[in-house]
């Protein structure tokens, strides 16, 4: 049987301009995330090391959905470090690879998204690790018609040049 399932549900009401803190504070007192991280909140880990911990999603679309989520308060992925990244993303293939023995799922998507136009909930950086079932009902669609390669060049070259080290 198909279920319907929703991706993304906040934890907290999303925040107005005045309670987003700043992406270099460590811990902001309005996010549900840095309360969970200081241990004022409940939270089922899953993994925790001085950087990075994961926890059991509240809503579980397929059975062990687990985010991953940064101690320090940085707002979104852009907002990372290279060395938080580093150590973030070391741990999320570990968990990953976890939840797909821990569930048996025959497929996973890893989901992040950033600003409320990319259907951020929480404003501190956050990434899904959803196990994938058969008919499991979660979709994620786009446009995949092919485009030319001149187009293709033309934004290649737009990123290149954008590209910071
Ligand atoms: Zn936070």
């Amino acid at each position: 049987m198909a279920r319907r399932a929703v991706l993304h549900r906040p934890l907290a009401p999303p925040p107005d301009s005045a309670s987003i803190c700043s992406a270099t504070r460590i811990m902001n007192d309005d996010c549900i995330f840095c309360q969970i991280a200081a241990g004022k909140e409940r939270a089922s880990f899953v993994w925790e090391d001085p950087h990075v911990f994961g926890m059991m999603s509240l809503e579980q679309p397929t059975p062990c959905k687990v985010l991953m989520i940064p101690r320090q308060h940085v707002e979104s992925l852009f907002d990372l470090s290279d060395d938080l990244a580093a150590k973030f993303f070391q741990a999320t293939v570990k968990v990953a690879r976890a939840v797909r023995d821990a569930s048996g799922c025959p497929g996973l998507n890893i989901v992040q998204s950033n600003g409320k136009l990319g259907q951020q909930d929480v404003f501190h950086f956050h990434l899904h690790i959803v196990p994938r079932f058969k008919d499991d009902g979660i979709t994620l669609r786009w446009d995949n018609t092919v485009q030319e390669r001149s187009h293709l060049d033309g934004l290649a070259q737009k990123i290149r040049s954008a590209v910071k080290p």
